[in-house]
């Protein structure tokens, strides 16, 4: 039979497109790039009655960092924004690992970061490595704004945080601490326009001598319901050089963590070989990149 109609509507302020949202509760949709959005009204995932286009809303076409803020990402910044952006490259490479490997080209031009995230799907590339970078969701609605950390913002395969009418508006990542490094990898069995079997983010800091891991962070994609932050990573790492037994008591913390299911991309028990792997991987470029990083304000 194939969809219903529905209205499609482009409001260029965030209060109408609230409003647009928040009538008839539940049968509106926003639309950001539509690389998950369309694919799901084909398979009538939804019955909706309007797709509310957010792209116009300079809220959320926002792209700016602030040596001291941070970076502002607007929750439909496409992808591709993102890795042509020299203060991104410079400072968020962990960012740029995610989006860069998202789809492929094509789909980077459309596919967002926020639809990424309000999407919450288990294999999302890019909500792990916002969350070690302690990134915040930025969140309006017919009630008013409020924050929710990344880590905390997807709570269930394809559940969110946000309550009916409500509008991802942007994503806040703090400044890069002075010598600190994120990375995110995933294992794909193929190179591009692939879902993560499993996936893996750092986020390290080191100390003033430039090798002491003084805070550590990490987070695995596509082996649980949700992003995983991964528990007791601290005690693994903390206070060491990341030398080979620290990274394996760091994998082994990963493989722990790890809730994987089996499905036609793999078992549960390679995916939690997987998360050990890439989380040892991850965590080496994280340090390295920490190693070179530079003070933030520079
Ligand atoms: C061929 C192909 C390859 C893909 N490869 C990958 C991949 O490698 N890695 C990966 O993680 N994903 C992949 N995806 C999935 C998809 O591209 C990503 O999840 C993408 O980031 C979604 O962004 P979007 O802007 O297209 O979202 P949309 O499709 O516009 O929206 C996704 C969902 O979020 C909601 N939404 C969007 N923006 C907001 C907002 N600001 N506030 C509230 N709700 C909102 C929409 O209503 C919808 O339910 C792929 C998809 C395709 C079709």
């Amino acid at each position: 039979m194939g969809p219903m109609p529905f209205a499609y509507l482009r409001p260029t302020s965030l209060p109408e497109a609230i409003a647009l949202l928040a009538q008839d509760g539940g049968r509106a949709r926003p639309l950001a790039g539509g690389t998950d959005l369309l694919v799901q009204l084909r398979a009538e995932r939804y019955q909706l009655d309007r797709v509310v286009d957010i792209k116009a809303i300079p809220e959320l076409a926002e792209l700016r960092y602030d040596p001291v803020d941070g970076l502002t990402l607007g929750a439909a910044v496409p992808c591709y924004r993102i890795y042509e952006d020299p203060a991104i490259l410079a400072h968020y490479p962990g960012l740029v690992d995610a989006v860069s490997i998202l789809g492929g080209v094509a789909i980077q031009g459309r596919a967002t970061v926020g639809g990424n995230l309000c999407n919450a799907s288990p294999s999302a590339d890019v909500t792990p490595v916002l969350a070690v970078m302690g990134a915040i969701c930025m969140i309006s609605g017919p009630l008013g704004s409020r924050t929710v950390a990344v880590a905390e913002f997807c709570t269930a395969p394809g559940q969110t945080s946000l309550d009916n009418g409500e509008l991802l508006v942007s994503i806040q990542v703090p400044a890069p601490a002075p010598n600190s490094g994120a990375a995110y990898l995933r294992f794909t069995p193929r190179r591009e326009m692939d879902i993560a079997v499993a996936g893996a983010a750092a986020w390290v800091a080191l100390a003033d001598d430039q090798r002491t891991i003084a805070e550590a962070r990490l987070a695995l994609a596509a082996v649980g319901p949700t992003m995983i932050l991964v528990d007791h990573l601290s005690e693994a790492l903390v206070g060491t050089d990341g030398g080979e037994a620290a990274l394996e008591a760091a994998a082994r913390r990963a493989r722990d963590s790890a809730r994987p299911i089996t499905d036609m991309r793999g078992s549960a028990s390679q995916r939690r070989h997987l998360a050990g792997v890439l989380a040892k991987r991850v965590l080496q470029v994280a340090i390295e990149r920490a190693r070179q990083a530079f003070p933030p304000n520079d």
